[in-house]
């Protein structure tokens, strides 16, 4: 809806590459969303998650009624200590009291809200635009992320989302994508594949609406080959960010039953740090890491064992790419080279007359 008059900040429409390759120059092993975002906006901002009160086409029988199979009623256990109690508020409350809270932990200085739990864009366009617009209605808040299924990104809600950017804020979506490989999508009962993915974020970057993607490393049957793999395969989808996640187990899910009967096996904090690094290897050097592990929202959780917080996980990574002397992108290539399409055999033989 344009006024004539632009409510937003006017932020960010796309990622600054110039700003990512600076912040390697500086020593950074890959393009960090904090030091990033503080760069671009020239100023701390945070993110406070909202409980917008949405469910899922996974849950509520549109597509199945069981969830995926490590879905715990729809993530709404995946709850931050600051959130718990303005979980059932009016929007304009939560966001008030989150903005307040983070403030004054010293958090920055403007605020992205994320719209965290379910499938935040499921629901009529005219019902979302009262929703985004409670939820913006805030003078520190600069923009929304918005977390969601990729076959939950109809036309109109594009649209709308555009009308957002078009006033000025910063509007990322947040797509629950976990694998880019159908037999995971399928096995995990996610109710889609990887099409819908490529679309989304290709529709996003037509309007200037950001893409995340939400990766989750050690999904049943997965290879950490096929793992890394998913780096390249969404570098090229064009996705602006992303999320990466160990697999939890959490209690009351079809993946804890699997766990208890030796169905399935967690990977290790040795195992999932060595494939965080070759992911970041062969990820584009232009997408901006937002997280590599998780650590809110663990109630519940049954395995690992080990900690997934990322002042762990976070160090672990980094030594093993300084070990390793690599950073992100160092390993990024789709396919040969034209220099590289000469094949090895002929390359070596001299040709006749020299
Ligand atoms: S798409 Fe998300 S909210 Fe819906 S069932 Fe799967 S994990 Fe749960």
């Amino acid at each position: 809806m344009l006024t004539g008059e632009i409510r937003g900040s006017v932020t960010e429409r796309q990622i600054n590459k110039a700003v990512i390759d600076q912040m390697y120059a500086e020593g950074f092993l890959y393009a960090k969303y904090g030091a990033y975002a503080r760069r671009t906006h020239g100023f701390k901002i945070f993110k406070v998650p909202m409980n917008g009160g949405f469910t899922c086409p996974n849950w509520d029988g549109r597509i199945s009624s069981e969830g995926c199979i490590y879905c715990p009623d729809f993530a709404r256990q995946f709850t931050y200590e600051s959130f718990r109690c303005v979980i059932s508020k009016d929007i304009r409350a939560q966001v008030a009291h989150q903005i307040d809270y983070y403030k004054k932990k010293g958090a920055g200085k403007k605020a992205i809200v994320y719209i965290a739990f379910g499938t935040n864009t499921y629901a009529p366009v005219e019902d979302l635009r009262k929703i985004y617009d409670a939820t913006l209605d805030h003078p520190d808040v600069i923009g929304l992320s918005i977390g969601t299924r990729p076959d939950c990104l109809p036309p109109e809600v594009l649209d709308l989302l555009a009308e957002y950017v078009d006033e000025g804020y910063e509007i990322w979506v947040e797509i629950g994508q976990q694998s880019v490989h159908y037999h995971t999508t399928e096995s995990t009962h996610r109710g889609h594949g990887s099409a819908e993915f490529f679309r989304a974020v290709r529709e996003c970057r037509k309007k200037n609406i950001l893409s995340m993607v939400f990766l989750i490393m050690g999904l049943p049957y997965e290879t950490p080959s096929e793992m890394v793999e998913t780096a390249r395969i969404v570098s090229e989808a064009g996705v602006d960010a992303l999320k990466l996640y160990p697999l939890l187990v959490m209690h009351n899910t079809k993946l804890s039953v699997d766990y208890y009967s030796g169905r399935y096996r967690p990977i290790s904090l040795t195992e999932y740090a060595s494939i965080i690094a070759d992911f970041l290897e062969n990820l584009s050097p232009h997408v901006v890491v937002q997280r590599i592990s998780k650590d809110c929202g663990l109630d519940g959780k049954v395995a690992p064992e080990w900690d997934t917080h990322r002042f762990l996980v976070g160090p672990m990574v980094d030594k093993i790419l300084t070990l390793r002397g690599t950073r992100q992108g160092c390993r990024y290539k789709m396919g040969l080279s034209a220099d590289e399409l000469l094949p090895l055999q002929k390359a070596s033989v001299v040709p006749e007359g020299l």
